[in-house]
């Protein structure tokens, strides 16, 4: 079945790789990949190699340039921060923002979220915002009510052009780096809620171009059925997209 929107799988690298092992990956995956065209792949190294990655794909058809975070402000005196026109020298393209380790050890608000994605877009980055439950909210019959608030407060602001060139991480907390993957039952209804939330929010024209991927434990065997999902327009990965191999494997399953 053709998809509605273009599958989007992105590889988040973490803090994971030096310069000389983040070369040696990107270049296996050109390898691998080099015929895949049905697919936006994104990879997200750490900020030390993305000059020597950024490099290695400047020939690559398909591959492209992500970043783990940036900074809400553009210039100035904030020791230790990145900000968005820095990313855009090394032709970094997307960005994710709000990722559950951050909102967990960083104490990132959806606000601050909302500010980040906001300068994302005015410097043309196209920021990958994630939303997602822990365990403990799920079981509490809470996955809604976070999910809404998540949504609500990490896009605020944003205008329909800005939300459709936006794309959303649903990654429950639950399933990431656990090994534990939400059933595709169970990620198709997370998404359709999100979609809806959009539908709030935007309009229906806007949420029904919005790419909405999901992550949490993904890999070579489970992505053919949950990106066949109506809903799952990709895939944010973690620890199975360290390898070259897993990696293209969970690519050339979802096509
Ligand atoms: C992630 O951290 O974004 C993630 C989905 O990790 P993993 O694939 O390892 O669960």
């Amino acid at each position: 079945m053709e998809k509605e929107r273009r599958l989007i799988i992105a590889g988040n690298w973490k803090m994971n790789k030096t310069v000389a092992e983040s070369i040696d990956l990107v270049n296996g995956l050109k390898r691998e990949l080099a015929n895949v065209k049905e697919v936006d792949i994104v990879v997200c190294p750490a900020y030390t190699a993305l000059s020597e990655v950024s490099k290695s794909i400047l020939d690559s058809q398909n591959i492209r340039l992500g970043a783990q975070n940036m900074s809400e402000n553009n210039v100035g005196a904030f020791t230790g921060e990145i900000a968005a026109v820095m990313l855009k020298e090394f032709s970094v393209r997307y960005v994710i923002l709000g990722h559950s380790e951050r909102r967990q050890y960083q104490k990132e608000s959806d606000e601050l979220i909302a500010r980040k994605a906001l300068a994302a877009h005015t410097a043309s980055l196209k920021p990958i915002v994630c939303v997602g439950e822990t365990l403990a909210e799920r079981e509490g019959g809470l996955m809604e009510k976070v999910l809404e608030t998540q949504v609500r407060g990490s896009l605020a602001g944003l205008s329909r052009e800005q939300m459709e060139e936006t794309i959303v991480a649903y990654e429950p907390v639950w399933a990431i780096g656990t090994g534990k993957t939400a059933s595709s039952a169970q990620a198709q209804e997370a998404h359709a809620f999100i979609r809806a939330q959009l539908v709030k929010l935007f309009d229906e024209t806007t949420a029904r171009r919005v790419r909405i991927q999901y992550g949490g434990s993904v890999k070579a065997a489970n992505a053919r059925e949950l990106m066949g999902q109506p809903d799952v327009d990709g895939a944010l990965v973690g620890g199975a997209a360290l390898e070259v191999r897993s990696f293209a494997d969970i690519i050339k399953n979802s096509i």
